[in-house]
This record gives structure tokens, C-alpha cells and sequence, in this order.
């Protein structure tokens, strides 16, 4: 039996019956690790020896026959490289923190560790999260393990090929504005973006903070759900947390009834720009849902065709304040060194560890960003931009007074190919087109497999994801909704 295929559950219940080891399955995953990461490059960093060593722990602990409701106790897991994890090298896949050691641990992660977490090492991004297909990482490229040529999606590309080629058994990443749900739509497997609030961003490498949430990526919507528990809640060193009622999300998938449930469908998201075989896997996702029972409803979210620039506004602003504390004294002096650049003040120690630290794209969204803020401009783009913003949350609100939840494709293509969008900027930031509303609205959104299609330039069918989206922390309904549909699923 390759132990590494199994989900969470069965893992677990394998570690508690005995059948094996978390010894055993960290191995397992670290074989795997071995044999497959050289093509798909998922992993910065591995953490082996850290990852057997909490493996040991976690089978004492099991022996001792304590925690028997730690579901995350000893399952290996990889850890997307923004969220801080102390004395382990975090980099954010970027130049200006390819030294960085954090002396603390995000909040998350301290949750993991009293489950018994076994991290298997910090895996490959988009740097700082800016992008969609792990291209802008400042080291490689990863690469969809179920086509080599193909991108796994981004910013969370390492998260979603880690999980999809069975190198661990879940990931922890980030969504800003899709970075989650659109690498789970393409290496096809689960992606929840809670509310935002719903999990801790303590710890985290700020890219857009009013859109920021820690995120999950999964094999099934079952695993996500036990996650989501155990991360959820306020923590008071994070002033925009939240102390919402948590539910058992694990519990409150057995039941499977839909009979109330209205589905609503916005015609904004199935336009002509659609690949056919999405538009039809998602609508057959949907009608197998109305055959379980569930009401559709046509509905509308006037204002989504502004979400991509508006959240073009947005997280370049934010981004541009949040990279400033990378000041390029603290960070960023090491580049200066390991490149031997010659400067003459410290103004220029300033520019040039910014200048080579910081890649193209961090560097764009700087600029972008500086100028939408400045005097003269503020107006015209950021305050705008806010403006816009409170209409798209507004469309929402006004849909789930109607509805209980919003079913969409995740993404308008499949996979494309490493280098396809490499040209032009915006190609990259059209992707985000279904996927940018839910983030700037702040609403929980969870992206699952429902089909494959061949792309136009391919041979290999890559996988469909569909999006759906809920209330402002009524994560347990979208949870229902992918739960059934997946297992009704073939
Ligand atoms: N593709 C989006 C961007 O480049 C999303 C990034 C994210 O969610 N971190 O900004």
C-alpha cells in the first residue's frame, strides 16, 4: 500500500488502529518527496530530519493512547514559504528573504504544533504571492504533476502539486485574491478560502492585508472541514480575527440532505470567454445537485466585471506599503554580499539590495501601487477602487439574501503551459477573473474538482475546478455543498 495516497481520515485512523506508524508515513511521503521533486519542484525547503524527529513524537503519543480525537496528529503536512515558521528558513519564494530564519511562528502554526503536526518542509510560491502560476517565484518554476509542462497554478503552486502528487497529505497556504482555489482548480484537488477573519494572519508575509487568508488545500472536502476547525478563531494578535461561532465542520458533512438548499447561478461567470467543456463540466455539477435536491436560481453580481481591476487597485496599494519594511538595510543586505555589488553610501545600500531583491513583479505592483496612492491620483484610483469595492461586497450581500450559495467555475482555462503568458502582465491577471469578487467581498469560497478537458494546446486532459461561494462565515454550508457533490461525483 503507498501510505502517502491516503487522505487525512485514513491516515489517521490507520495511525489509531495501530495499522502504521507516523514514522511510517513521513517516510513514505519523503520517498515520494525524493522521487518525484527533482520534475515537479514543489519543495524550497525539506525538512527531513525535523519532520521524523515530530513523526517520533507524534507515535508516542499515540501509543500512550492520549489525543485519540487528533485527527492531524503525526499526518505529515507542507507549508506554503509566507507563513512564518521560527528557526526554519521562510522566504516568501523571494531574493530580498532567501536568508530569512523567522524567530517566531505564525499563529497557525503554533495551532498545528499542539496537534501534532509533521511538517515536511516549506513549499514554492509565487514570491510574496504575487501571481497565478508560480512563475514569479524569485527561484523556480513548479511544475503540475499531472502535466510536466504545465503550470500548477499559483500564487499557492507548491501547496496544490505537493498535495496532487501525494507528496503529503494537506498544505497550508494563502489566498489573496484566488492564490488557493485557482492551483487547487488545476492540479485538481480541494482549496478552501475561508472568510476573511475566520483564520489568524499572524505570521503570515503580508501581501494585500485587507484580503490576506490563510487557506486549505486538501484531497477531499472532508479533510478540509477538520482542518478549517482547527484553525478557525479569534487570536488577539490579530486585530481583524474573528470570534464567529466555529462549527464541527467534519460533523456537519454527514448530513446530506439539500432539500432547502438554493444554489445561485450569476450569469456574469458564464460568458463567451468560457472554455465549453468548463461551462458544461460545471453545469452538469450544478443539475446533478438539482437532482439531489437542491433549488437553482439564475441570479446576477452586477458589478463582477470590475472586480479584476478594482482588486488591481487595491493589492498593488497595500502591497506597496506592506514591502516597505523590507527597507533594504534589515533586508536585503545579504544580496548586496552574495553579488558583490560595490556601493558607495547607505542610500545606496537601500537601492541596490531593493533593486536585486526584489524581482519584477514585486517590483511592478511597488510602482503600480506608489502611484495609485500618490497625491494627484489617490482619488482617481484608490479611492475609486474602494468605492467599486463596496459595490462588488454589495452584490453579494444582495444575492444571499436570495440564495445560500453561489456555484461558478474557478478558472475560464485549464493548466496552460509554463512560459504561455509570459509576455504580457495582464494575460496573467485576466486568470483571476472568477476569482478576485469573493476575495474582495471577503465571503468563504472553496474550489473542487468536477471534471477534465483537453486544452487547446495539449494532448492530456487537465482537471476542471468549480467554485462555490458562501455567506460572510457560513463556511459550513459550502463545505455541504462540495461534500455532496463530490461524493455523488464519479
Ligand atoms: N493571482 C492573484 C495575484 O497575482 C492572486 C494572488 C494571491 O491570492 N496571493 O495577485
Amino acid at each position: 500500500m503507498n501510505l502517502n495516497k491516503l487522505t487525512i481520515s485514513q491516515a489517521s485512523d490507520g495511525l489509531q488502529n495501530k495499522d502504521f506508524s507516523s514514522v511510517e508515513l513521513t517516510k513514505a511521503c519523503l520517498d515520494r518527496i525524493k522521487e518525484t521533486d527533482d520534475k515537479i519542484k514543489s519543495f524550497i525547503t525539506v525538512t527531513e530530519n525535523y519532520a521524523l524527529l515530530e513523526a517520533k513524537k507524534a507515535d508516542q503519543k499515540i501509543k500512550a493512547g492520549d489525543k485519540k480525537d487528533d485527527l492531524l496528529l503525526g499526518v505529515p503536512c507542507s507549508i506554503k514559504d509566507i507563513i512564518l515558521t521560527k528557526d526554519i528558513l521562510t522566504t516568501a519564494a523571494s531574493n530580498i528573504l532567501k536568508d530569512y530564519i523567522p524567530p517566531y511562528d505564525a499563529t497557525l502554526i503554533s495551532k498545528l504544533k499542539k496537534r501534532g503536526m509533521v511538517m515536511l518542509g516549506k513549499v514554492n510560491c509565487d514570491a510574496f504571492a504575487h501571481g497565478a502560476s508560480t512563475e514569479n517565484s524569485d527561484f523556480f518554476t513548479t511544475h503540475n504533476p499531472l502535466d510536466l509542462e504545465r503550470v500548477p497554478g499559483g500564487s499557492s503552486g507548491g501547496s496544490a502539486s505537493s498535495v496532487a502528487s501525494d507528496q503529503c497529505f494537506y498544505s497550508i497556504g494563502t489566498d489573496t485574491g484566488g492564490s488557493i482555489r485557482q492551483p487547487a482548480a488545476f492540479c485538481g484537488v480541494v482549496g478552501l478560502k475561508p472568510t476573511y477573519g475566520r483564520i489568524s494572519r499572524y505570521g503570515l508575509i503580508s501581501m494585500t492585508s485587507s484580503t490576506d487568508c490563510p487557506s486549505i488545500m486538501t484531497k477531499n472536502v472532508s479533510d478540509a472541514a477538520l482542518i478549517l476547525k482547527e484553525l478557525a478563531g479569534k487570536d488577539k494578535l490579530d486585530a481583524t480575527s474573528s470570534d464567529q461561532k466555529i462549527d464541527d465542520y467534519f460533523e456537519l458533512l454527514k448530513d446530506e440532505n439539500i432539500k432547502n438548499l438554493k444554489i445561485g447561478v450569476p450569469k456574469e461567470y458564464f460568458i463567451d470567454e468560457l472554455n465549453s467543456e468548463i461551462k458544461n463540466a460545471v453545469q452538469n455539477a450544478i443539475k446533478k445537485l438539482e437532482k439531489l435536491g437542491a433549488e437553482i436560481v439564475e441570479i446576477s453580481l452586477p458589478h463582477t466585471k470590475y472586480a479584476v481591476p478594482t482588486y488591481y487597485i487595491i493589492t498593488p496599494s497595500e502591497i506597496s506599503s506592506n514591502l516597505a519594511r523590507f527597507d533594504g538595510i534589515k533586508y536585503g543586505y545579504s544580496e548586496i554580499k552574495s553579488q558583490k555589488l560595490k556601493v558607495k553610501s547607505l542610500a545606496d545600500v537601500y537601492l541596490k539590495s531593493r533593486a536585486s531583491g526584489f524581482g519584477s513583479e514585486a517590483k511592478r505592483r511597488i510602482i503600480l501601487g506608489t502611484y495609485a496612492l500618490s497625491s494627484g491620483y489617490y482619488d482617481a484610483y484608490y479611492l475609486q477602487a474602494q468605492k467599486a469595492r463596496a459595490l462588488i461586497k454589495k452584490d453579494f450581500d444582495d444575492a444571499f439574501k436570495k440564495v445560500d450559495v453561489i456555484i461558478t467555475p474557478t478558472s475560464p482555462n485549464v493548466a496552460f503551459k509554463i512560459g504561455e503568458h509570459n509576455d504580457n502582465p495582464l494575460e496573467l491577471y485576466m486568470e483571476d477573473i472568477f476569482l478576485s469578487a469573493a476575495s474582495l467581498a471577503g465571503v468563504p469560497a472553496i474550489s473542487i474538482p468536477c471534471g477534465f478537458a483537453k486544452p487547446k494546446n495539449g494532448k492530456i486532459e487537465m482537471p476542471i475546478g468549480m467554485q462555490i461561494i458562501g455567506k460572510h462565515f457560513d463556511e459550513k454550508t459550502i463545505l455541504k455543498t462540495a461534500g455532496i457533490y463530490e461524493k455523488s461525483r464519479d
